[in-house]
């Protein structure tokens, strides 16, 4: 008998219909590996209704006033609010991600996240005296918002919430391994009552539904978040339609310790911070540099904080860390540590062989590795798994050249004796985010990608920004 659910529908246009291609996605549970449902593998027929409706809804959109908006969007926070724990046990039962870990950040964050637009929604300037010019912050269109599955929720609210604020309507194609907390997200804006049009889901794949979304004409801007590969197309299919871009790609990041600083606190800090999440975390601090004397000190303590991380099974509130996503990246993570082992890495923790408990579930060993050099494909490439490597420095110029050579620049930690010589520090790395001394992530800062990790940022007013244009009338 069958357990789970078939879904044949899309929302489109303010309410649920039968998607108009052929074509299912098969929803697994990373755990267990069984099937949690089907969704319509999405095409043409369905991006083409969605952007459809949205061009239909963008006028009327645009012409709300701020406060129509805001009444809408705080329904619609409160929605999110109301559904924690069914966006928990979604995100556990699609994702793996552990109970406790879910709650608190797949479910958690996006509540806060939709709550920071209020307010900056009510506070924002849509209007601005320049000389003898008023400029007008308008809406920038039709947005195609395209997610991945790493931090499900997150993703989609850091795109849609701002855009609809600025008065975009939305078409969104989130991830294939997760598209059903993007199905909560979709009945949450309906019940919120938004007017038909404005948002808009189309579940498909990438290659098919993301693709016929990027290349429509009637999308203005592409806000997409993803691997940089992807990204690179996506940026030249949006080019060619001369359409607005942003784009939050990969990272490499480095966490580096300065001599000085509480090395076990830092280093206690980055095994946590890479092994979150299975270490499917863009701005995860997946290399930790620390100076040549204090090497091996560091490399002991990461070993014993690394011992900490048993895989279970993530509904278990106890488990620190779940499986990935699916077997793909299960067998690219294994890859990529027998690939370093190969070329000459020291194993400290964890190591390239299957997990044998649990029996089931994709589930990777955590790793720490040492001596490993700069140039390797594991200190150059995102694994987007639970590895952290370990560089010595020489000295602080050495410290930075390594910090900034890799292709990416997303995120970052900095650790010193004192906060003004790791801000010192900081701003010589070429990257979008560093935290001082363990500095607490902010949801209003402005989120994004130095070099090859991206276009543009999410979050907070900038976020906001990216979904205006401007227009000058000339008194
Ligand atoms: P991915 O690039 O394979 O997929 C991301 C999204 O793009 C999915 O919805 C996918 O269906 C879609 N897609 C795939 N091919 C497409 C195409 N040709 N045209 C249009 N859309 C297409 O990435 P992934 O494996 O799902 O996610 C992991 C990657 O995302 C990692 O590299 C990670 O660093 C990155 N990421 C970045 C951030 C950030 O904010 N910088 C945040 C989370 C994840």
């Amino acid at each position: 008998m069958q357990q789970y659910a078939e879904y044949g529908d899309q929302y489109i246009d303010g309410a649920w219909r039968p998607s108009g291609d052929t074509g299912s996605i098969a929803v697994l549970n990373p755990a267990t590996e069984q099937v949690l449902a089907t969704v319509p593998a999405g095409g043409a027929a369905d991006v083409d209704a969605a952007v459809s409706a949205a061009r239909r809804a963008a006028r009327g959109w645009a012409a709300t006033t701020r406060e129509e908006r805001l009444a809408l969007l705080t329904r619609l926070r409160d929605g999110i609010a109301a559904a924690q724990e069914e966006i928990t046990a979604t995100v556990v039962a699609e994702l793996g991600a552990p109970v406790g870990f879910a709650a608190a950040v797949h479910a958690g964050l996006p509540l806060t996240v939709a709550t920071s637009y209020l307010t900056l929604l009510a506070e924002h300037p849509f209007e601005e005296r320049i000389g003898n010019s008023v400029v007008f912050a308008e809406p920038a269109g039709v947005v195609a918002a395209i997610t991945p599955w790493n931090y499900p929720l997150h993703q989609v609210v850091a795109k849609v919430v701002p855009a609809l604020a600025a008065g975009c309507p939305v078409v969104l194609k989130p991830a294939e391994d997760t598209p059903l907390v993007a199905r909560l997200f979709a009945r949450l804006v309906h019940e919120a009552g938004f007017p038909a049009g404005a948002f808009n889901l189309v579940t498909g794949t990438g290659a098919v539904a993301g693709a016929a979304l990027t290349a429509h004409p009637g999308v203005d801007v592409v806000s997409f978040t993803g691997s940089t590969a992807v990204g690179r197309q996506v940026a030249e299919t949006a080019g060619r339609g001369l359409k607005r871009v942003a784009l939050e790609l990969g990272g490499k990041s480095a966490n580096v310790v300065l001599p000085g600083a509480d090395l076990t606190r830092a280093v206690n800090v980055n095994v946590a911070n890479v092994f979150a999440n299975s270490g499917q975390t863009c701005s995860a601090w997946t290399r930790l540099l620390v100076h040549r004397d204090q090497y091996e000190e560091a490399v002991a303590t990461a070993a014993k904080a690394a011992a900490k991380y048993v895989p279970g099974d993530p509904t278990d509130p106890q488990t620190r860390i779940g499986p990935l996503v699916n077997a793909r990246q299960l067998e690219r993570v294994r890859g990529y540590v027998a690939g370093a082992l190969a070329a000459g890495a020291r194993l400290v923790a964890g190591g390239a062989e299957p997990v044998t408990e649990p029996a089931t579930g994709y589930y990777v060993q955590p790793t720490v590795l040492a001596d490993v050099a700069p140039d390797m494909t594991i200190a150059q490439e995102e694994v987007f798994g639970p590895v952290l490597v370990i560089l010595p420095y020489r000295d602080e110029d050495h410290a930075v050249e390594l910090a900034n050579g890799t292709a990416y620049g997303l995120a970052g930690g900095v650790w010193a004796a004192d906060t003004d010589t790791a801000a010192a520090f900081a701003r010589r790395l070429d990257t979008g985010q560093v935290d001082l001394n363990g500095g607490r992530f902010n949801p209003l800062a402005p989120f994004g990608g130095y070099k090859s990790s991206g276009l543009g940022r999410e979050l907070g007013r900038h976020g906001l920004e990216e979904f205006l244009q401007y227009k000058s009338l000339q008194y």
